[in-house]
């Protein structure tokens, strides 16, 4: 979108531990030797690797971020993680309502809300998910799906500078398949409209992500439809050089 400057944010899921901080140290240092691309770039890790990554990434365009945050910002709620213990540790973003949460977790639409308001609350950018799953998508259903996801998910407050939103339709995540790109502008151009319509023209600026299965072969196309103003990639940003290849696209 014109105007809008990209990002590439990798998400590594419940993968990794400080062996893999190598291939941290690989995407940072290529970002800072000449990587030919516009974007910019985070990488959420687990919160086990939050404080390495964030130390060896220090120096390099390239930030950290969360997987996933509580709506409290402390308390008795044992085994979670809050907004501010993820900026503490050197986050400057966090995924919230990610599908694979909104499954297994049992999130819905207005605990996604409160988890972007707490990561405001922290000072974090808010990476909200939304997405279709694969009935919805064969029933037909899928810009109503993305309207009630886009209202129920995303704060009336939400500003393109405090909020990214990542459209991953659930069934190309981590399956290998990815929509038609008229698909894809489709579903970008809808989630454009409802999110003006709701914000105003603030809006018009918000970054819309697309996620599902993108990795460097396919990157240049999808990146390159109406409305994606960048990617969040699973599988391919566990591997530095398909990170930097899918940044390339830019
Ligand atoms: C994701 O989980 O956010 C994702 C897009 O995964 P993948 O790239 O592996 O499909």
């Amino acid at each position: 979108t014109p105007g809008i400057r990209p990002l590439v944010a990798g998400n590594w899921k419940m993968n990794g531990t400080s062996a893999s901080l190598n291939e941290l140290r690989t995407i940072g240092n290529g970002f800072m030797s000449g990587l030919d691309t516009e974007t910019e770039a985070v990488v959420c890790v687990p919160a086990t690797l939050l404080a390495h990554a964030a130390e060896i990434l220090s120096r390099t365009p390239v930030r950290v971020g969360g997987e996933d945050c509580h709506p409290k910002e402390s308390g008795a709620y044992t085994g979670r993680i809050s907004a501010e213990m993820l900026k503490d540790a050197g986050a400057s973003h966090v995924i919230v309502g990610h599908s694979e949460c909104r499954a297994d977790l049992g999130e819905d639409d207005a605990l996604v809300q409160a988890k972007a308001s707490a990561a405001w609350r922290a000072g974090l950018v808010a990476i909200i998910c939304i997405g279709e799953t694969r009935a919805e998508r064969e029933a037909g259903t899928t810009l109503e799906v993305l309207s009630r996801q886009v209202a129920g998910s995303v704060p009336p407050s939400a500003t393109a500078a405090n909020t990214i939103i990542a459209y991953e339709p659930v069934w190309a995540i981590g399956t290998g398949l990815t929509p038609t790109a008229a698909d894809v502008a489709e579903a970008h151009a809808h989630i454009r409209a409802k999110l003006v319509e709701l914000l105003g023209d603030a809006a018009a600026r918000m970054r819309i992500l697309y996620g599902g299965s993108v990795k460097p072969s396919n990157a240049a196309e999808l990146l390159g439809i109406d409305n994606v103003d960048g990617a969040l990639v699973g599988g391919a940003s566990l591997k530095a050089a398909d990170f930097l290849g899918i940044a390339e696209a830019y």
